[in-house]
């Protein structure tokens, strides 16, 4: 259950830094300019980070480690598929899976919130 909540919060960070302003948040400057520490980049392992803060937040959603390296593979994987879902409805090529319609529906809740506040 706690695997499956961390899942979900991956997809949720993973779906605002998609939506946020992304170009300060580059692992690679981050490391030139020494901030990668700070930042708490998920690169680096945990006994070499700053203690835990916030470090990035937009709206209600926060994490302590850099964004760009919370977003895995598969979140952004979901994320594509999700556009590609809402965009295509009946006509999205094969049934989701029961992961998938899980991951649609985080997301579906995450865009009808961001609509209703802004
Ligand atoms: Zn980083």
């Amino acid at each position: 259950m706690r695997a499956e909540r961390g899942r979900a919060k991956k997809l949720i960070v993973a779906f605002h830094f998609h939506q946020s302003e992304q170009a300060g948040w580059k692992c690679d400057s981050c490391r030139e300019a020494g901030l990668e520490r700070k930042r708490r980049c998920g690169w680096l392992p945990g006994t070499a980070l700053d203690p835990a803060r916030m470090v990035w937040a937009r709206g209600r959603v926060a994490t302590d480690r850099c964004p760009r390296s919370e977003v895995s593979a598969q979140s952004l994987e979901w994320l594509e598929r999700f556009f590609v879902w809402r965009t295509l409805g009946p006509k999205y090529p094969g049934e989701p899976s029961a992961r998938e319609v899980e991951a649609f529906l985080i997301l579906e809740q995450e865009l009808a919130g961001e609509r209703n506040h802004g």
